[in-house]
């Protein structure tokens, strides 16, 4: 019965590219063309935060980027299924700001697959956090449309409000510095019952400066967490 219904589903909208909507032979996939217009992450990459580098550098079996091998980057780990550019972009804004909430199951699902060389040890999958009224205005946060499927994959359990998030005014065009400065202490552990001696994986859907996930993990650490790793759909790639 159910087959059947998806079958007349099927039939009455048919799948087709979220993106661009050429016919497609799943639901939520993207076409060849708009797959390939994304920048995907692929090796060689940092191993610890998953900055790419030019595909024809030979690092050897464990590649750092210089902001890792100075132990600047806070997290255990970080990973991103593409780099922030106009292909990405395309999808990224609709995504947040336009309501294709659609869209986060390509999103997730890259993300799953950028996930795939790293150990996966969470005791928690955490949406960054936000703000109240961000929320309220948006009608859902999007970290935790990515959050839900990469929790149902992995059969680790969602929290979404052990921390909170204070408002402030957004950080379009900052600098890194100001990123940092504009951050912190906007975020407060109200359960830290359940942070004590997690690990925790934190979602986000755009990786700009790094600062946002670094002063999550600052609150979450202070409250007894024991590892934070990070995973974004996309990644701001500067040159470095
Ligand atoms: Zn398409
Ligand atoms: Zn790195």
């Amino acid at each position: 019965m159910v087959k059947i219904l998806h079958k007349i589903l099927e039939f009455l909208f048919p799948p087709a590219c979220p993106l661009c909507d050429t016919p497609v032979s799943t639901h939520g996939e993207l076409c060849a063309a708009c797959w390939t217009e994304i920048n995907w992450i692929e090796n060689p990459k940092c191993v610890k935060c998953g900055y790419p580098f030019p595909a024809d550098l030979d690092l050897g079996g464990t590649p750092l980027c210089p902001v890792c091998a100075s132990d600047m980057c806070e997290l255990d780990w970080i990973r991103s299924a593409c780099v922030y550019d106009d292909a990405s972009r395309g999808a990224m804004l609709p995504f947040k700001h336009g309501g294709r909430i659609q869209y986060a199951r390509f999103m997730s699902r890259a993300m799953m697959w950028a996930l795939r060389d790293v150990k996966i040890d969470a005791d928690i999958i955490m949406p960054v956090p936000l703000a109240t009224r961000r929320l309220f205005k948006r009608g859902y946060n999007q970290a935790t449309l990515l959050a839900r499927p990469i929790a149902r994959a992995t059969g680790i359990k969602i929290d979404h409000d052990s921390v909170r998030r204070k408002y402030r005014e957004d950080m379009g065009h900052k600098s890194a510095r100001e990123r940092a400065e504009n951050i912190r202490g906007v975020f407060s552990v109200v359960r830290p019952d359940r942070i004590r001696g997690k690990k925790i994986l934190l979602v986000d859907d755009v990786m700009t400066s790094g600062a946002t996930f670094s002063e999550l993990r600052r609150v979450l650490i202070r409250a007894g967490a024991v590892a934070v790793y990070g995973i974004t759909f996309c990644r701001v790639v500067r040159a470095i």
